[in-house]
């Protein structure tokens, strides 16, 4: 099971988003400038906001779809060269779990995988080259950081039904981790970012997929 860690993130988010913002208008700062600038979508001002986190124990697969992320992040991954895996943890998805027969085929193999990486090892394979038989659905380690803009850029996405569900619940989990960072009583901190963690038509106000899964109407039908 993945785990999110927050190791860094900006004290006062939003008096720091209105700060930079008052700037624009030479007014007074704000925490009420930072939200118009979200409402407005001026999200320029949100870049000045990060959070660095530690992604434990997502499948290499799900890191993948995060590495897609490219403009306000940054990543480093545990190394397949330098870290040993002959004692890979694994993703389990819930239709293998749930399903008897699919679960055994699915242990057995990643549980191969083991036997012959320690094989291999014993042959003198250097780990660089044995890391190429790790599956995708083995699980790793990543160290996160990403502004608010893209971070709420990255909700929207990932947090669609189209995305894949191991997916959806890391964000989830950043999602959580955040709303109970800094536990403000005015609700002018992290938990205000995480609240705008939503799926992209709930934002939208509509559906811009081929299909909606009904949270909100496809876009053809209300405009
Ligand atoms: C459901 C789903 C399925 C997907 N399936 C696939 C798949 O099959 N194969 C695959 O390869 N990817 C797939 N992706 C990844 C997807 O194509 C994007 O690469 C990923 O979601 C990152 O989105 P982004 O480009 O908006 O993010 P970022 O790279 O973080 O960019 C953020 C925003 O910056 C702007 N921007 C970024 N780069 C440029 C640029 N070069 N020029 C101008 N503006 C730029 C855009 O407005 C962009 O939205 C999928 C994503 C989802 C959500």
């Amino acid at each position: 099971m993945g785990r999110v860690r927050i190791l860094d993130y900006t004290k006062n988010p939003l008096e720091l988003v209105g700060e930079v913002a008052a700037i624009c208008w030479d007014s007074e700062p704000s925490a009420g400038i930072a939200k118009h600038c979200l409402m407005a979508n001026h999200t320029r001002t949100f870049e000045f906001v990060d959070v660095v986190l530690e992604l434990d124990g997502y499948s290499a697969r799900a890191i993948r779809e995060i590495y897609t992320h490219i403009i306000g992040t940054s990543r480093l991954q545990a190394s397949t060269r330098y870290i040993n895996y002959e004692n890979m943890d694994y993703f389990i998805p819930p239709k293998i779990s749930n399903n008897s027969e699919a679960l055994k085929a699915y242990t057995e193999l990643m549980e191969q995988v083991k036997e012959t990486y320690k094989i291999l090892a014993a042959l003198d394979i250097p780990q660089e080259d044995t890391a190429n038989i790790l599956p995708l659905g083995h699980t790793t380690k990543i160290a996160f950081k990403i502004n608010a803009r893209a971070l709420i850029h990255l909700a929207h996405l990932r947090l669609c039904s189209r995305a894949y569900h191991e997916v959806r619940q890391l964000i989830k989990d950043i999602k959580q981790a955040l709303s109970e960072l800094d536990n403000r009583e005015d609700g002018q901190g992290w938990d205000y970012i995480a609240y705008h963690m939503t799926p992209k038509c709930v934002s939208l106000g509509y559906c811009d997929e081929a299909k909606s899964c009904g949270i909100r109407p496809l876009k053809k039908e209300i405009i």
